[in-house]
């Protein structure tokens, strides 16, 4: 019942009960679970129940929960002070270890989340290109900065309306929501308003969607495009940063972006996010350039000894193949389990991250995404969650797996994933 006390006394004092939305349960009903403590591939609810985590914090925890190198570092830093609000050495070895991974970033600064990032890479790029418009592609998040939570307007090629309360109309027309994956429509909009355009934001990889890989040739267009309008790319790697590789998703297709987004990962578990980019660029802001920008936590000695220790840990480790052969193993066997259960099942995956629709596919956009069966995966959530497998509370957002999972939990997520499937089609 402990699950269940906690969630109704947060509610009285907490909006919702939580601190983000989607851990409220509401997409797929039920009691959310209290997380009393993790460890490697487990989280452990406050009733002391144990769960397979696939969700791993929505992405940080690509070593899984408690790995001893973050927690010592993070101790160690514990007993010299918890922030300073003045510099330390370990932000210039954290970002001369980001500038030396991205080819593309010659200088970074630390803020204190992926939307702080995004947020202040748009102000720079508005502010670089004396423009005001910010092309975005539907289905990708970007964080709740205010003008990137806009959906397309009515008409083909107009500008965006809000997308929640509390985002002014002429904020939320500052920026044009494209379809994802679709060259066409995205080079004909450049073509008409490319002049106005300050910068086009885009997941490389979406996986805010569940995860939607890109289309040959859409990212070279986005490139050359902005390029040939003087608007800027900006990449949002705060899902891909440092997932499939050192570089970037950018890295693995050869593109090279004009700022570039980070969070999660670099982060370990902390609230850490960054953006940079070129020179020229970051040469604006603050306190060297015109663009304000500040945090009295940026960079703080906690949050850097905890991204520090996880990217040095992810070095020495280069986990990044046996990550995907094993993503590919678990998602073979969803694959082949549904197939038994009769159930459609299309799965996109990527490295350490993956995204099961309940649907035939292929999934290469937003409205693919939408034409999935969201009653199914409700009740394979819940079925799963029964079995000690936790997944996303919604079915449109990534699974993971970290290098804890090893092959006996993931032999464990596959079976608990075959006698859920079964049950759902009633073969069981
Ligand atoms: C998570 C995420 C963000 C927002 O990061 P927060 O730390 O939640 O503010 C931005 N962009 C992408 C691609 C993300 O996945």
């Amino acid at each position: 019942m402990k699950n269940a006390e906690l969630f109704e006394r947060a509610k009285k004092v907490i909006p919702g009960g939580v601190n983000s939305p989607v851990r409220a349960f509401k997409k797929v009903g039920g009691t959310p679970r209290f997380i009393d403590k993790a460890r490697g591939a487990y989280l452990y609810d406050a009733e002391g129940r144990a769960y397979i985590d696939h969700v791993l914090s929505w992405g940080p925890m690509i070593l899984g929960h408690g790995r001893a190198e973050v927690v010592e570092a993070v101790r160690e830093q514990a007993l010299r002070g918890m922030s300073y609000g003045a510099p330390t050495e370990a932000e210039v070895l954290l970002a001369e270890l980001v500038c030396s991974s991205f080819a593309s970033i010659d200088r970074v600064r630390f803020v204190n989340s992926g939307t702080e990032a995004t947020m202040s890479a748009i102000r720079l790029a508005r502010a670089f290109t004396g423009r005001e418009i910010v092309v975005k592609f539907e289905g990708c998040y970007h964080g709740h900065v205010d003008s990137l939570l806009a959906k397309a307007g009515s008409g083909a090629l107009t500008l965006g309306v809000p997308d929640t309360a509390g985002v002014p109309g002429g904020i939320a027309s500052t920026t044009a929501v494209l379809p994802y994956n679709d060259i066409e429509y995205f080079e004909k909009f450049m073509e008409h308003h490319g002049q106005d355009v300050a910068a086009v934001i885009v997941e490389p990889v979406a996986g805010n969607m569940g995860v939607v890989l890109p289309k040959p040739g859409f990212l070279a267009s986005t490139r050359e495009r902005t390029r040939s309008c003087g608007s800027l790319l900006i990449f949002d790697e705060v899902i891909t940063g440092y997932r499939f590789c050192f570089g970037g998703y950018q890295d693995l297709v050869g593109i090279t972006p004009d700022l570039t987004c980070l969070g999660k990962i670099i982060g370990g578990g902390m609230p850490v996010g960054a953006f940079g980019g070129r020179e020229d660029i970051m040469a604006l802001l603050a306190p060297d350039g015109p663009v304000y920008q500040a945090g009295t936590l940026s960079g703080n000695p906690m949050a850097m000894a905890a991204g520090l220790a996880t990217l040095r840990t992810i070095e020495r480790l280069d986990p990044y193949e046996k990550l995907a052969r094993s993503m590919e193993e678990l998602t073979g066997s969803f694959r082949d389990s549904a197939r038994e259960a009769g159930i459609p099942l299309a799965v996109n995956s990527i490295g350490s991250m993956a995204c099961l629709f309940f649907q035939p596919g292929p999934v290469m956009c937003f409205e693919d995404v939408m034409d999935s069966r969201v009653e199914l995966y409700v009740r394979f959530f819940h079925a799963m969650l029964k079995e000690g497998i936790y997944l996303a509370p919604s079915p449109f957002e990534a699974m993971f797996i970290s290098t804890a999972h090893t092959q006996d939990v993931l032999e464990r997520s596959m079976e608990a994933a075959r006698t859920s499937l079964l049950t759902l089609s009633g073969q069981a």
